[in-house]
């Protein structure tokens, strides 16, 4: 016997959980790729596209993942031998990295970490020192995934500004777009790169690259014509969207999702990963009370909304892992990124999810940590309660009463 039979829940920071609405709206025949419905339907993804990126800016839309996204971006705004700035908070930074080098550009790292969000100040000491204007791109991590550390994106652009300095800013929302707070008009953010398969709750299967006009003026001579953003970001005819045939399912699947995040709104989305990270982070500092379990980033505000890494000491992170996918049907990340990585585990809390999934997830947690006799202080699940609920109903009146006193 084992109690894992019945719906499982796939807590790993991407691919997230796909609403049975999206996988419906993918389940047809291939439809036209000429003319029709298609065209119509990818047309009308761009305006909800740039919602949900909140940006006026153009987006290019390609068959791939965040690595190919990552690619694409750089690509079409640097030249060989161009060096780029990466300002790493964790195993994601260095992928892009490793993407930059493969394209022949001149990579250089700074390096924070993998408890720590990026320090502005550094970056504009390091910009400041580049008087000869070398350093062509900025490229930040808005939440590095391997370590859930959310970095301060406006910082890093009131930095860039302060050193006088004309690098792009780029930034990697392939986690946090859908889940933690991101404006890249307001923030002057100039390329920002996604993938569908994690806050857009589509399969994994597309790549987006948004892009102002400071960063679509910034000709590189990398990209080869199925990487250039021109067309696919302003098509004359609807084969150069994709540079080929359409993405046809996907299309369906996230015009579903995004009519699911059109519906919600984007402030109460933020505001429902808000409410939920709070619930996993405050279970997470009960069980750390006393024993090994540790929240890997101390600081709340340097916590990302949609995937929380956690230390737990070696070996233990994986028969948590075990435990929780075998003898209870939920799945939890690896300790990606770490050594040893079985020390850690993650939490994905990214996309469609709701309370009664996190407080599922969070009682599935403490039940392992009984089964294996992993040490844990007490009171978890009703943290996780409270904050889920944002305190009691007597709380909540309280604080609306100070609300409208206060103004
Ligand atoms: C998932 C992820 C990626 C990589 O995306 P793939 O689709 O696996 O290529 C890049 N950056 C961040 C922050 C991610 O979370």
């Amino acid at each position: 016997m084992s109690p894992s039979h019945g719906r499982s829940y796939l807590a790993i920071p991407g691919p997230s959980v796909i609403p049975e609405a999206v996988l419906q709206a993918m389940h047809r025949p291939s439809p036209n790729i000429y003319e029709g419905e298609l065209v119509d339907l990818t047309d009308s993804l761009i305006p909800d596209l740039r919602t949900v990126a909140q940006t006026k800016g153009h987006v290019a839309m390609y068959m791939g993942n965040g690595h190919a996204a990552w690619e694409a971006s750089l690509a079409n705004v640097c030249s060989r031998g161009d060096r780029v700035l990466v300002l790493a908070t964790g195993r994601f930074g260095h992928g892009w990295a490793e993407m930059a080098e493969g394209l022949a550009l001149d990579v250089q790292i700074l390096e924070f970490g993998l408890e720590r969000a990026v320090d502005p100040a550094q970056v504009e000491e390091v910009l400041r020192a580049d008087t000869t204007h070398s350093i062509k791109a900025v490229l930040a991590v808005h939440v590095d995934t391997s370590t859930s550390i959310l970095s301060d994106v406006p910082a890093i652009r009131a930095a860039i500004d302060a050193a006088g300095h004309p690098a792009l800013l780029m930034a990697d929302c392939v986690a946090s777009l859908g889940c933690d707070r991101f404006e890249m008009d307001a923030w002057g953010v100039d390329v920002m790169i996604s993938a569908s398969q994690k806050g857009l709750m589509t399969p994994a299967g597309l790549a987006f690259v948004f892009f102002n006009d400071r960063a679509k003026a910034r000709r590189g001579d990398l990209a080869t014509r199925y990487w250039d953003w021109s067309l696919r970001a302003e098509p004359d005819a609807f084969y150069q969207y994709w540079c080929g045939t359409a993405a046809t399912h996907h299309i369906y699947g996230l015009r579903t999702a995004l009519d699911m995040m059109m519906d919600e709104g984007m402030p109460a989305i933020w505001a429902r990963h808000e409410r939920l990270a709070q619930a996993v982070w405050s279970a997470c500092e009960a069980w750390g009370a006393t024993g090994p379990l540790k929240l890997n980033v101390a600081d709340r505000a340097l916590r990302s909304r949609a995937v929380t890494a956690i230390g737990i000491g070696p070996g233990q992170g994986d028969a948590l892992r075990h435990w929780c996918e075998h003898e209870a049907g939920l799945t939890l990340g690896i300790g990606l990124g770490r050594t040893p990585p079985d020390a850690f585990f993650r939490i994905g809390h990214m996309g469609y999810v709701n309370a009664q999934m996190i407080l599922g997830c969070l009682a599935t947690i403490q039940a392992g940590l009984v089964a294996l006799d992993i040490p844990h202080g007490q009171g978890a699940i009703d943290a996780a309660a409270r904050a889920v609920t944002g305190g009691s109903v007597a709380a909540q009146a309280a604080d609306a009463d100070i609300q409208r006193r206060c103004g």
